[in-house]
């Protein structure tokens, strides 16, 4: 859970916007742009799981990306506390981002795409410490077999390619890469979900075990809220580049604010056969980036839209503590819950 105010947060995100410009006509003149992440901001605290949940399209993976500079945000700020002052990563330099970059490490989606079929486990998860000029030689193959026996892996496996493996052991594979040069901060994009639901409940409880073990602090991507309810202490809930309702995950599952978190919500299955949550349908697609409608950018598809929707789009607010939503109706909607 969140810790005490007193801690400044590992991560802290203001006001982030990754605009891609679009070029028209025979000139290519950049007239308007993709608004992938606009003006998001969040915090996460030090060895506590913030889960980024929306449809596809909604701007999660280009916001996990912004976070560690992969893609260069348009304008915010994004403080980050490996050690106890705060880097300010989108003014670092090539130099000082590399290095912050060694706390900072990503965990992707596909076990199958993201590992070069070329490399061995030990080239693998050794590439971080030798990029960032951490080990080599014995020190590095001794670091390597450490991690990799870390995530459950056998060290006789280490000159092995990743076609030997399956998915859940590729998986394991890069969670020992990210894990290699000791990083704080791991931004795991959809780790689990190319895996089997048993093989996605093993690698959700490696990923908690190391949290605990080395005070981890993630930002979980995913769609699948049933996999963020296990692993998250907080989400955010993302549709068309914007953050729409933060709060802790038990108060954000039991008390939607938010009727496109609500409608998220009634499509999470339930274990309990009784408890019945009627399934919320939503018309249309996600709001285009390149075109965002105005007012509320959720109206097209809400189905409480008033005409002050239409024009005028609602400012986020902390209704209870830790509670923050964009809706003008917020106080007033009894949206459903689930849990
Ligand atoms: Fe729906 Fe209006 Fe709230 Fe947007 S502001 S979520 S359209 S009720």
């Amino acid at each position: 859970m969140s810790k005490p105010d007193s801690n400044p947060p590992m991560l802290e995100v203001r006001g982030l916007s990754k605009h891609f410009p679009v070029e028209r006509g025979f000139l290519r003149r950049s007239e308007d742009a993709v608004k992938a992440v606009d003006g998001v901001s969040f915090s996460v605290d030090a060895g506590t799981t913030l889960g980024l949940v929306g449809e596809s399209g909604c701007g999660k993976t280009t916001l996990g990306r912004c976070i560690l500079r992969v893609i260069e945000p348009t304008t915010g700020t994004i403080l980050f506390r490996p050690e106890r002052e705060a880097v300010d990563v989108l003014e670092l330099d090539k130099k000082a981002l590399r290095a912050t970059r060694r706390f900072m490490q990503m965990v992707f989606q596909d076990p199958y795409a993201s590992l070069d079929p070329r490399m061995t486990v030990l080239d693998i998860v050794g590439e971080p410490l030798r990029e960032n000029g951490l080990a080599k030689d014995e020190a590095l193959t001794a670091r390597v077999a450490e991690v990799v026996k870390t995530v459950g892996l056998e060290t006789k496996h280490l000159r092995r390619y990743p076609h030997a493996f399956s998915g859940g052991q590729r998986q394991r594979i890069g969670i020992a890469r990210a894990l290699a040069p000791n990083p704080q901060l791991v931004i795991c994009d959809e780790a689990v979900s190319a895996l089997d639901v048993s093989i996605q409940a093993q690698i959700l409880n490696l990923l908690q075990d190391l949290q605990e073990r080395f005070g981890l602090t993630y930002v979980f991507i995913a769609h699948d809220l049933a996999v963020v309810e296990y692993i998250a202490d907080r989400v955010a809930v993302m549709y068309a580049g914007e953050i729409v309702e933060l709060a802790d995950t038990d108060e954000l599952f039991r008390r939607p604010l938010h009727p496109y978190t609500a409608a998220l919500l009634s499509a999470v299955p339930q274990p309990d056969p009784e408890a019945k949550v009627e399934r919320i349908i939503l018309s249309g697609e996600v709001a285009d980036p390149a075109n965002h409608p105005g007012g509320c950018r959720f109206h097209p598809r809400c189905p409480h839209a008033r005409e002050i929707c239409k024009t005028t789009p609602p400012v986020a607010e902390e209704l209870s503590p830790g509670h923050s939503v964009s809706c003008h109706f917020a106080d007033e909607l009894t949206l459903k819950g689930v849990g």
